[in-house]
């Protein structure tokens, strides 16, 4: 197909995923991606692009990684899919031992599920009805930190701790409460503070806090202190309140260990995975819990956790997720990258040097800056320096005025060199706008 012919099709039938439609109908001049290997993607002329956001975050390993094609093609031939209702096949079997061993002490059984929010859903009802099931229905409030993401569903947009996200559909979703974040180790007493007042004083009413260990992704790279991680988790214990890791963007590597949670040496009760979990390649996702979590379920059918997707646990997904897991081993992925977050972490400071740019940022392979005092999802700077880094070879996709890279951790040395310079450039040509 022409690329025109892709484009007018697209405009007349796909409705896009945050998107002002009307726009982007009248004047938008979309991509459009044929191919993809490794950090690079390749459009329908021809143009090559440098992945810097790993394709909305999932693509850790980069694109079409052979090993990870040759996994899926084999499981292709044998077993596409099947229900995991009384059923059960050799990669959810194998994955769910592999992905345990892989997480932090004392996770011990895996849910599966096919998106980051539906992990989230199924964490919310997983740790509703573990207190329901121990006769402590009332324990049924949720806490999140201020300007939290966990995905999309309602359930997970009821967790969401940014206003401008959620203002189309707010009326369908329960709110939770939210407890401030310390954005650096100085604020992290008076952080965890407030979170013990809120703990002691609702401990009968609230089931569990969520948070996205050491940095909210949508939020715009908001990091913060591994200190605040470990609080957490003791006034969790202390209060008896559920700790709820969504691992989905920290995890696999992404803030520099394999989990967000590593970094403080600690444990969740319940863990959400998706995004890295099947390398960018397919939707699978999973909601791992301690043994004593899973334990409160046992009994009838009336304590079971009634909940299930067509495509849990999808045999397709699964053999993908094994290897994943297998190439992080083999090939080192964590170690190889180390080197490249402290680039990351030097190009952001130089970024620094650019008058009008705030608060660099980075911690493992990610790196942020603000363009703005106040930065907004709907602010436009960000599409400015995203605008120049395409015609230069790099897709960014920024969070309003804040301009982030989450390139592939397989990305090479001299591929994310170019990211950094371009990047430079293009945020200081577009603030001599
Ligand atoms: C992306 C994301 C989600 C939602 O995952 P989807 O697959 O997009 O539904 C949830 N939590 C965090 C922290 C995420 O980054």
């Amino acid at each position: 197909m022409r690329r025109e012919d892709i484009v007018g099709l697209d405009k007349r039938r796909v409705w896009h995923p945050w998107t002002a439609m009307q726009q982007y109908i009248d004047s938008g001049d979309p991509l459009v991606i044929e191919r993809a290997e490794g950090a690079r993607l390749y459009d329908a002329d021809g143009r090559c692009f440098i992945d810097a956001g790993s394709s909305w975050w999932v693509a850790t390993l980069g694109h079409g990684h052979p090993r990870l094609v040759a996994a899926l093609t084999r499981q292709a031939e044998r077993l596409a899919h099947t229900s995991l209702a009384g059923v059960t096949h050799a990669p959810a079997a194998l994955l769910g031992e592999m992905l345990c061993e892989a997480a932090p002490p004392g996770i011990a059984r895996v849910f599966y599920s096919d998106n980051g929010s539906t992990a989230v859903e199924v964490a919310l009802k997983m740790a509703h009805q573990f207190w329901r099931n121990q006769d402590r229905p009332g324990k049924r409030l949720f806490v999140s930190l201020e300007q939290a993401f966990h995905g999309e569903t309602l359930g997970a947009s009821g967790l969401c701790g940014i206003a401008s996200f959620t203002q189309g559909h707010a009326a369908l979703v329960r709110d939770c409460l939210h407890v401030p974040v310390p954005l650096d180790e100085a604020g992290c007493a008076a952080a965890a503070d407030a979170l013990d007042r809120l703990l002691a004083e609702r401990r009968d009413e609230i089931a569990a806090l969520f948070l996205e260990p050491r940095v909210q992704g949508g939020a715009g790279m908001r990091i913060f202190p591994a200190e605040y991680l470990r609080r957490a988790r003791a006034l969790c214990d202390a209060h008896e309140v559920l700790l709820v890791a969504d691992e989905i963007f920290a995890g696999y590597g992404r803030t520099g260990p394999m989990w967000g949670c590593d970094s403080a040496g600690i444990s969740p009760d319940i863990m959400c995975v998706s995004k890295g979990f099947s390398g960018g390649m397919l939707p699978m996702a999973a909601t791992l819990a301690t043994e004593r979590v899973f334990a409160a379920f046992f009994g009838g059918i009336d304590r079971a956790l009634l909940h299930g997707h067509s495509y849990c646990g999808n045999p397709l997904g699964a053999a993908v997720a094994i290897e994943v897991l297998r190439v992080y081993r083999e090939e080192q992925i964590l170690e190889q990258a180390a080197p490249k977050a402290a680039r990351i972490a030097e190009g952001f400071r130089r970024l620094a040097r650019i008058p009008g740019v705030r608060r660099p940022r980075s911690l493992g392979m990610i790196g942020a800056v603000d363009l703005a005092r106040t930065p907004s999802y709907f602010g436009a700077t960000g599409w400015r320096v995203a605008e120049r880094a395409q015609q230069r070879g790099v897709l960014l996709r920024p969070l309003g005025d804040t301009v982030y890279i989450a390139p592939p951790l397989s990305i090479a040395d001299a591929e994310l060199d170019e990211v950094l310079a371009v990047l430079e450039e293009a945020v200081a040509a577009a603030w001599g706008e």
